[in-house]
């Protein structure tokens, strides 16, 4: 079932209400009525499971019946940062691993992208696609989509996270479950994706100076926009929310 995230500001005193774009949603197009039942989300991890109250064509407000913490959040936090890829493969990258849980994702411009981000307005683009595969896979939050960074920046956030490592098609001999099984119980992982030109030497080298461990996904050579995803799918698996 769809889940309709609404502000914090909008549920109080065992009431929910929801205002926009959602109201003509919810009424015209899925045609709930008073007394339906429907689930709403915060955004923060907090599912409500509502009744239709009251309908008119600026807001619907609703009774809360059940509230609980969303099951659908992992308790690792995956920081993806994607090395900028041609237009409309960005889209996909975001929608793809909010289905996959993503927490953050940071655009990085590195010196083999091919694609220049000129748009002011892009983040913005982003953060609603994300917005709407969260709804649609019924997500806890929804994902953060940054301005977009540089390799400093992204060596600084890959430190500071609990665990994390760059996959890179050159690397011989380092793989992913080692480090992912060294960190323990991590709280976050993060991880940087090249673009389709791939990483230069000078940034791998500072990559692996900063002493972040760089890994091989396999023989294979995975699109930017395939790596991703599959990275997101192994973590969860074996250190994440995919494992029972
Ligand atoms: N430079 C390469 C392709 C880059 S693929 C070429 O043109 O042939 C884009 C990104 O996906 C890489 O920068 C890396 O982060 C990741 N990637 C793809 N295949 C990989 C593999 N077999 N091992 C590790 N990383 C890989």
């Amino acid at each position: 079932m769809s889940k309709f995230f609404i502000p914090r500001e909008n549920i109080e005193d065992g009431r929910l209400y929801i205002r926009g774009g959602d109201v003509s949603h919810i009424t015209r197009v899925l045609r709930h009525n008073i007394g339906d039942e429907i689930v709403c989300c915060d955004g923060m991890g907090n599912d409500y499971k509502v009744k239709l109250s009251h309908v008119d064509k600026n807001q619907i407000i609703c009774d809360i019946i059940e509230h609980k913490k969303s099951d659908t959040e992992s308790d690792l936090r995956v920081i993806l940062i994607q090395g900028v890829p041609k237009a409309a493969k960005m889209d996909y990258i975001i929608q793809k691993t909010t289905e996959l849980g993503i927490s953050e994702i940071y655009p990085c411009e590195l010196s083999r992208c091919v694609a220049k981000i000129n748009d002011a307005k892009k983040t913005e683009r982003w953060q609603k696609i994300a917005r709407e595969a969260a709804k649609q896979s019924g997500r806890g939050i929804i994902p953060v989509i940054h301005e977009p960074i540089k390799i400093d920046k992204a060596i600084d956030i890959l430190k500071k996270s609990d665990v994390a490592f760059v996959p890179y098609e050159c690397a011989e001999g380092s793989y992913l479950k080692p480090v992912l099984h060294a960190a323990g119980s991590p709280g976050t992982a993060a991880f940087l994706i090249g673009p389709e030109g791939g990483f230069d030497k000078q940034e791998i080298n500072k990559i692996s100076e900063s002493g972040i461990p760089v890994i091989s996904l396999g023989n294979r050579i995975l699109r930017t926009e395939t790596a991703g995803e599959a990275v997101l799918s192994m973590v969860m698996y074996e250190i994440g929310d995919i494992n029972g």
